[in-house]
């Protein structure tokens, strides 16, 4: 299988999803504060460094890179040079982000996890009607 991004792209999709503030954060972020929410971010004191934190009703949100994350999307298809080494790296943030989720639980918190690929104009609305479910519950 050929890898589906040129060098350019690929460096642009690593380069994009690994630190914070990335795009769809703020997409997110965004959506949220004009419909009146106010929240923290990266909150360093909680398992895993949530991206967005609702802390009176315990409600943290995790905007992944589809790529570091390991979603099962296209955006996330493993390079092929290295793929072992990938293979291993990704498949350890996966294992992590679980632990982190379950360890957020038994401190009495939810977690929310967006994916990135989720985040388009197309899909942002229903996303953020998700989102203010998950923050309803
Ligand atoms: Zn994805």
């Amino acid at each position: 299988m050929v890898d589906i991004f040129n060098n350019k792209k690929r460096s642009e999709i690593m380069s994009n999803i690994t630190g914070k503030n990335t795009k769809p954060e703020l997409l997110v972020r965004k959506a949220l504060f004009s419909e009146g929410y106010r929240y923290r971010l990266h909150r360093k004191d909680l398992p895993g460094n949530p991206d967005i934190v609702f802390p009176s009703g315990k409600k943290a949100i995790f905007i992944n890179g589809c790529f570091w994350h390991g979603h099962n999307c296209k955006k996330a298809a493993l390079p092929e040079s290295n793929k072992q080494f990938w293979k291993k790296k990704i498949n350890g943030n996966v294992k992590r982000d679980k632990t982190n989720s379950g360890k957020l639980e038994q401190i009495g918190w939810k977690s929310f996890v967006v994916w990135q690929c989720e985040i388009k104009k197309s899909t942002l609305e229903k996303k953020i009607k998700q989102i203010k479910m998950f923050l309803k519950e």
